[in-house]
């Protein structure tokens, strides 16, 4: 069978010195899909991306685009575009200029360039703006001109490296939506790169999940979300995170796993009648609801979610009670033993 797949990495690695950067990293990435890696500062995603880019050349493994394979490929060569954190704008050319500047190096007619330059601008929501200087616009329409930029140069796969951490979070917010739009109304290929569980859920059909420079897990924001395949991404993923419980603090485990919990299968019981007695740590209003975080000698993260304004006063006890089919089990290694 031939693997169709438009992005594939194959066991790819890099090092720097015989550190790690990335190691065995394997993907396949459908056409217009929207895919994110996320994990925690250090973990790799940068160098996953770069690797994809061609700003560097892995030590092992291989990449197709397209169904080349452009593993030892320039940048240039590869036929994508990218949109980094800084916006790398240039600062005494317009908005007009900064995004048909690529345009004009591949010497692409004016009147074609005048057109691509209106469509991009009218997507990016920047038309009137054109003759502005970088310095004339606020944060999220710089970021702006960097997305109007890579949808003229009219690539089918776009890189992006936290492209918001910049903004503020309600552009932040606003610049997600505008994103997730345009790549779906251009069907492009977006692979993004982000350390914000809640950017990589609420955007990305496929999650993929690092850690010291390895995948731990690649799904949909549902599967990793129902279903971690170890305890790093059960706390990594959701807010709040999943709680994890010692098993030798639960009637009928053993103390060698680990039993994961989210918050809203967690219930209070009768004082004496539930599973476990727990303590209040601190509550966290937060509008529909509030969020009370309890303390357990044998288990962390333990939240309790209760809607409206709920006020509990710290230290005070909370029998709690939750379902086995809601239970998450992981073994010593905290890799998942729940088949479902
Ligand atoms: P992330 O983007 O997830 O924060 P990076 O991909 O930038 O992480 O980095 C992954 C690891 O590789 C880190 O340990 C980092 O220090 C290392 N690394 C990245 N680039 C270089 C480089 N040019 N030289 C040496 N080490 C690097
Ligand atoms: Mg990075």
């Amino acid at each position: 069978m031939t693997d169709t797949a438009f992005v594939k990495l194959n066991a790819v690695a890099k090092r720097w010195n015989g550190q790690l950067g990335v190691e065995d990293i394997s993907l396949r990435i459908e056409e217009g899909a929207f895919v994110a890696l996320l994990g925690p500062s250090g973990c790799g995603k940068s160098t996953t991306l770069r690797l994809l880019s061609g700003l560097e050349i892995p030590d092992e493994g291989q990449i197709h685009i397209a169904g080349t394979d452009v593993t030892h490929s320039p940048p240039a060569e590869r036929d994508l575009s990218m949109v980094f954190q800084s916006y790398a704008l240039f600062p005494h050319l317009s908005v007009a200029e900064n995004v048909i500047f690529g345009l004009k190096v591949r010497r692409v007619p004016k009147a074609e360039r005048a057109e691509k330059l209106r469509r991009a601008l009218e997507i990016t929501g920047l038309l009137g703006l054109e003759h502005r200087k970088p310095a004339e616009l606020s944060g999220g329409q710089r970021q702006r001109v960097a997305l109007a930029r890579a949808i003229v140069a009219g690539k089918r796969l776009c890189l992006m490296d936290e492209p918001l951490s910049n903004l503020d979070a309600k552009l932040r917010n606003a610049v997600r939506k505008d994103i997730k739009k345009l790549q779906r109304d251009l069907g492009i290929t977006v692979v993004y790169v982000t350390h914000d569980q809640t950017e990589a859920m609420s955007m990305a059909d496929m999650v993929v999940l690092m850690k010291d420079g390895r995948i731990q897990q690649v799904g949909t924001p549902q599967d990793l979300y129902s279903r971690p395949e170890n305890t790093f991404v059960a706390e990594f993923i959701g807010a709040p995170p999943m709680a994890l419980i010692d098993g030798a603090a639960l009637d009928g485990f053993s103390s060698g796993e680990t039993i994961g919990l989210r918050a809203e299968h967690i219930a209070i019981a009768d004082a004496g009648a539930g599973r476990m007695t727990c303590h209040v740590a601190e509550c966290e209003f937060l509008g529909s609801e509030t969020f009370i975080g309890l303390t357990h000698d044998g288990a962390k993260g333990l939240t309790l979610k209760l809607p409206g304004l709920v006020q509990k006063a710290a230290g005070e006890a909370i029998d709690i009670t939750f379902n086995d089919a809601d239970l998450h089990r992981f073994d010593g290694d905290g890799q998942r033993l729940n088949t479902t």
